[in-house]
């Protein structure tokens, strides 16, 4: 591993400004837990890491009025613990919950796990130069693909390894983001990007803005929600599937639903068609089976990975009725 500075910035404006000064290879980092893993495996090579848990007051889940606001430095841990997530958002509960480990929850935050780069073994490798890393191939096309996108793929085909995106996005859930010019809030379902519109990032971050926060709207009546999450190993591992469901409950019925996926496509991947067919209707097998059909109507599974499909009929059965 090669030498880097830390830079200790003590509030958010002076990470925007050193982050302007456009030093080369500058990174952020709140908990460590996936940027040294990055840098101890020559992913990247920085010379300067800023250190944002040296800025105090980054850590909050504060119920407020318009929303819920949770500061870009809390914990994963603490979002799993708290009372009031558990009570009105049991989704974003189960997901918190089903990160990686009690060591990885207590020092990763939710910042990095939404900005979290991909896990793709090929973009992992340092001796392999993937396109995401400014080569011309994606190694998983033609190669080892049993863990990748089949949604959205294209050129690339990494999957997103975030746990609390999909639940998040499920939820309406808002991002902030800090420059130089201010502050900007944006849905977290528009601050991912395929990697046909830039196969180097999976965010619209750009290189002088820092995530401040994430706001949910107040959970409604008859809100009910819930995350599931299919792995390969029965102890902590990234979804091969997952889904997060919200839905607005009237009796058994489905007055609004949204259903958001993990593990199959490059950003958090939403199923508008399967809610509309969910939507109003009374939940019955051969209602969710239509639904899936429908979903998977857009799959395009590479070599090793059509058995993700089958995951997606399952999750998307075992949330739905759960929340009947
Ligand atoms: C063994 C292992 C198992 C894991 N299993 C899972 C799992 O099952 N589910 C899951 O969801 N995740 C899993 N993870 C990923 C883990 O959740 C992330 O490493 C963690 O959430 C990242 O948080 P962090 O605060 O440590 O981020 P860091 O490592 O500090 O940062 C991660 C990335 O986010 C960027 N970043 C951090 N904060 C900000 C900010 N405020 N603004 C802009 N960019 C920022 C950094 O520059 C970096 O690129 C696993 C990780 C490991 C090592």
């Amino acid at each position: 591993m090669k030498n880097f500075k830390i830079a200790q910035p003590q509030t958010i404006d002076q990470v925007t400004s050193l982050l302007s000064e456009k030093i080369e290879k500058c990174y952020l980092m709140a908990g460590g837990t996936d940027l040294l893993g990055e840098i101890k495996d020559e992913i990247i090579e920085p010379e300067v890491v800023v250190d944002l848990k040296s800025i105090p007051d980054l850590s909050y889940i504060r119920k407020e009025k318009d929303g819920v606001r949770i500061g870009v430095l809390t914990s994963i841990a603490e979002l799993a613990e708290n009372p009031m997530i558990k009570q009105d958002y049991p989704g974003l509960h189960e997901a918190a919950n089903a990160v990686a480990t009690p060591q990885l929850r207590n020092l990763g935050t939710v910042g990095g796990n939404l900005c979290q780069r991909p896990r793709c073994w090929y973009y992992r490798d340092p001796q392999l130069l993937c396109q995401k890393k400014g080569g011309f191939e994606c190694y998983a096309y033609m190669g080892r693909n049993k863990y990748h996108a089949i949604f959205g793929g294209g050129p690339c085909y990494i999957v997103h390894p975030s746990d609390l995106a999909p639940a998040l996005i499920s939820l309406d859930a808002e991002i902030s983001l800090s420059s130089p010019d201010g502050e900007k809030t944006l849905p977290l379902a528009d601050f991912y990007i395929l990697p046909v519109v830039d196969v180097s990032k999976e965010n619209i971050l750009g290189a002088n803005e820092v995530v401040k926060e994430i706001k949910i709207p107040l959970a409604k009546s008859g809100e009910k929600s819930t995350y599931y999450k299919l792995k390969e190993r029965g102890v902590w591992d990234f979804a091969l599937v997952s889904a997060a469901v919200k839905g607005i409950m009237a009796g058994d019925v489905f007055k609004d639903i949204k259903i958001v996926l993990g593990g199959v496509a490059p950003v958090p991947w939403r199923l508008e068609k399967a809610e509309n067919i969910i939507k109003g209707k009374k939940v019955t097998e051969e209602l969710l089976k239509k639904a899936a059909r429908e979903a998977l109507k857009e799959a395009r599974p590479l070599k090793e990975n059509e058995f993700k499909k089958e995951l997606i009929e399952t999750v998307l059965y075992r949330t739905t009725l759960s929340l009947i």
